[in-house]
């Protein structure tokens, strides 16, 4: 059994980004920029937007932070955003996901220039990966495959099985097995016989957010098990997929934190790199 390292993977990614940013900043003769909007202040969501501004200045992207009071006023989002979108020094935009109670958060994201949507989350960019024309993925599902990739564990013709169907994870992680030939089943909250599916994944991702709901008896062995679930527990962090009895039957795992978490952020860096050089002409 191996541990797949994401921590380690990411600085890895993040360190050849730095050399392709600065190449491709030097070539179009003006900076990348991303703008991270945060509304409230949910512990999490700081957190993570705090992390997304640190990759940034380890990467050479200019970030531009906008935090918002919960309780502003809808207008004043979609305003910002709307600046943004035509602003030329801002390459990719992201608001931070859960928005508080009351916003609507389909009409903000909807607001997103599709051409900067670096989360990946527009009909736009979701529609092109459903196509198998991915421009913009969705940072995590992609954090997914960049592991897989990473350890060249083969995906063609082997069986994916993925618990969850979110639009941000489950759903364009099995686009993105699919895409590379991968046979792909889907399995969700109203999946009877979990476990006869999950025994049959050479490949099983699990995104659900149930901490341990994926236990030994449920894996077959040799399986690589990917674990894409942040759970908060009393005990502290924990992934959807019960570590300590699944590893040692898996072939490959990642361990929560410390697996997918980090391969998030350093896709985000290398989403805002895409859209830099999609804006400026690099097909
Ligand atoms: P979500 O709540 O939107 O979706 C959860 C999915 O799990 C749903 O499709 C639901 O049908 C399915 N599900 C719920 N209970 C189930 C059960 N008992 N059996 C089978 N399927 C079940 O969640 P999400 O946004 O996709 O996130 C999933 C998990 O991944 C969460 O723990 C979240 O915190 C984590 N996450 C991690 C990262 C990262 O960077 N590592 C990024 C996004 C989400």
């Amino acid at each position: 059994m191996r541990i797949i390292d994401g921590k380690s993977v990411a600085q890895d990614i993040k360190n050849n980004l730095k050399t392709a940013i600065a190449r491709a900043v030097e070539r179009c003769g003006k900076p990348i920029g991303l703008a991270v909007i945060l509304v409230g202040d949910n512990p999490a969501s700081k957190i993570y937007t705090s992390n997304k501004v640190r990759a940034c200045e380890e990467v050479g992207i200019s970030s531009y932070m906008y935090e918002f009071k919960d309780g502003t006023p809808e207008e004043d989002i979609l305003s910002l955003i709307s600046r943004l979108n035509a602003d030329e020094t801002i390459n990719g935009i992201l608001v931070q996901l859960p928005l508080p109670k009351g916003y609507d958060e389909g009409k903000i994201l909807k607001a997103i220039n599709v051409h900067k949507d670096v989360d990946g989350f527009s009909a736009f960019q979701i529609g092109r990966l459903n196509m198998g024309d991915p421009q913009l993925v969705p940072c995590t599902p992609l954090g997914v495959l960049a592991l897989l990739d990473y350890y060249n564990i083969p995906i063609e013709g082997k069986n994916a099985v993925v618990v969850g169907r979110s639009n941000i994870v489950g759903k364009p992680v099995a686009s993105l097995l699919l895409f590379r030939n991968a046979t792909v089943t889907i399995c969700h909250s109203r999946t009877p016989d979990l476990a006869g599916h999950t025994k049959r994944a050479d490949i099983l991702v699990a995104a659900v957010g149930r901490a341990k709901l994926i236990t030994a008896d449920m894996v077959k062995e040799g399986a690589v098990v990917i674990d894409v679930g942040i759970n908060r527990t009393e005990a502290g962090l924990a992934g959807d997929v019960d570590f300590e009895s699944v590893a040692p039957k898996a072939s490959y795992i990642t361990p929560v934190p410390g697996g997918v978490g980090p391969m998030t952020i350093a896709m985000l860096m290398s989403n805002t790199l895409k859209a830099y050089e999609l804006q400026n002409g690099k097909d």
